[in-house]
């Protein structure tokens, strides 16, 4: 072993390589690494020359390459999900994407076919905003601000930079939303959009298109109608509509997932009532409004950049993804197993399970997350503490006692509601089946794991070694 590399550093090599289909370089890696990866050494000298898995789902790029730029704000949201709730920065000494970390993401501007620029605080807080906009001149951008801060200065500069569509946040009085529900912040922000589309006009620039993003709740729900009205009357081309996610119970009573069917309802009429009115009105862009769970749209939308630069999301939910960034190309991210895992489970919905975050998701089954949600606030019970089980298991699995070790994880699993635990005891199943060459018992275990725990990495690079030498791209449908 070469004692200036760790086993740390020998994993990314690992994961990253397997990952990413360089198997060569893997059983390189492999070849040299410590006794802790023997079973994964063994693992790969038994795949010899057939195809990588998921071949077909490998996709040309994302639509949108997202990426936010201030980690301030002063609006102070109730519903806030960044954290500017109760203040108005995240750090006392990082408060924006610096211009040479912008141009370190750039191969993803250069990637995705165009740019969004969001958040996670005020967009326009930033001070290289515009230096950001004209470094991506060439692309189409979208920038999301709250408008309270549009000043004339700045709707001048935007209009100049060329940006194509600008999305301004805002909800009406609703006191979970921005302003709390203030009259005085409506008219600021209405004033700002007007002030906007006067400058368009005295520049003679059709750029950029307005949007208007709504969050929908109980408190603004009846007002949605007069909303998009006022807002039609003032340029806006394009509403989306987006729920307000609670993270408190205050929140979820004003949630519209505490009244759900009644709402679903009312967003319903709305949505018909606009489109029929030939407005582009869309709720998590869909025209309508499902009954049943349908597939998520992310799948191949977006990437999204966030404060950890080098572990983007697929989604704005609370996705992981295993792999980082670092040192692979756009296309080699874009295109690795985990991407194309992702997209096939999503386009085999119904067929395949899709990731545990994905099932109840608002995204995918607004019913089911509402009547989860509900259950989650209106329980007290405390959940069951199974980390002594758990470490029971663990230490019996060290100790070669294989099969009481299953017996105890499978305990775990069949009590636990944390899908970190039970992605855990799935994966040290499945080692125990792969310690024992049960390669068809192991793959169903790691494929377990990953539906609790996406991220988890060692569970990946077994299940798609496995995928290789049980060879199931011959047995998986939508190939
Ligand atoms: S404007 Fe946006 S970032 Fe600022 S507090 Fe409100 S929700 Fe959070
Ligand atoms: S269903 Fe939800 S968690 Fe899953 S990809 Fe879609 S938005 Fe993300």
């Amino acid at each position: 072993m070469n004692h200036h590399q760790t086993g740390s550093s020998y994993k990314t090599r690992i994961i990253r390589s397997i990952l990413t289909d360089d198997l060569n370089e893997a059983k390189k890696v492999l070849r040299e690494t410590p006794e802790d990866f023997q079973l994964m050494a063994r693992l790969a000298e038994k795949v010899q020359g057939r195809s990588h898995p998921l071949p077909l789902h490998k996709h040309p790029g994302p639509r949108f390459a997202m990426s936010s730029v201030s980690y301030t704000c002063g609006v102070g949201c109730e519903m806030c999900c960044s954290g500017f709730n109760d203040k108005t920065k995240l750090f006392d000494n990082y408060k924006n994407l610096s211009p040479s970390e912008f141009d370190e993401w750039s191969p993803w501007v250069e990637y995705g076919d165009e740019v969004m620029l969001v958040g996670m605080g005020e967009t326009l807080d930033s001070p290289h905003i515009f230096d950001h906009l004209e470094k991506v001149r060439h692309k189409t951008t979208y920038l999301t601000t709250s408008g309270s801060t549009l000043t004339a200065k700045k709707a001048e500069r935007l209009i100049q930079s060329g940006l194509n569509y600008l999305s301004l946040s805002f909800g009406g009085e609703t006191t979970a939303g921005h302003g709390g529900g203030a009259i005085n912040y409506s008219n600021l922000f209405w004033k700002n959009v007007t002030q906007l589309n006067v400058l368009k006009d005295k520049l003679k620039s059709s750029h950029p298109i307005l949007r208007l993003q709504i969050c929908v709740d109980l408190d603004n729900l009846g007002q949605l109608h007069s909303l998009i009205e006022k807002a039609v009357s003032k340029n806006i081309e394009e509403v989306e509509l987006f729920y307000m996610i609670p993270s408190s119970h205050e929140l979820f009573e004003k949630s519209v997932f505490s009244d759900y069917e009644n709402s679903g309802e009312q967003i319903r009429t709305v949505l018909n009532y606009w489109l029929a009115k030939g407005l582009e009105i869309s709720i998590y862009n869909r025209k309508e409004l499902p009954e049943k769970p349908t597939s998520c749209h992310f799948a191949d939308l977006l990437l999204i950049f966030n404060l950890d630069r080098y572990s983007p999301q697929p989604c704005c939910g609370p996705f992981k993804l295993p792999l980082e960034t670092t040192g692979l190309t756009p296309d080699q991210y874009w295109n690795s197993f985990p991407l194309r895992y992702f997209r096939y489970l999503h386009a085999n919905d119904g067929r395949e399970k899709v990731p545990s975050l994905c099932e109840s998701c608002w995204a995918r089954d607004p019913n089911k997350f509402a009547n989860s949600i509900q259950k989650a606030f209106a329980s007290n019970k405390n959940p069951s503490n199974l980390i002594p089980i758990y470490q029971k298991a663990s230490a019996l699995k060290k100790q070669n006692k294989l099969k009481q070790a299953i017996e105890e994880f499978e305990r775990v699993i069949e009590t636990a509601e944390d899908s970190e635990l039970l992605g855990k005891s799935h994966f040290h199943i499945g080692e125990i089946e792969l310690m024992q060459e049960n390669f068809e018992n192991a793959f169903a275990q790691f494929r377990e794991a990953l539906r609790y725990q996406y991220n988890h990495q060692m569970a990946f690079c077994y299940f798609y070694l496995l995928w290789i030498i049980l060879d199931k791209n011959a047995v998986h449908p939508g190939l």
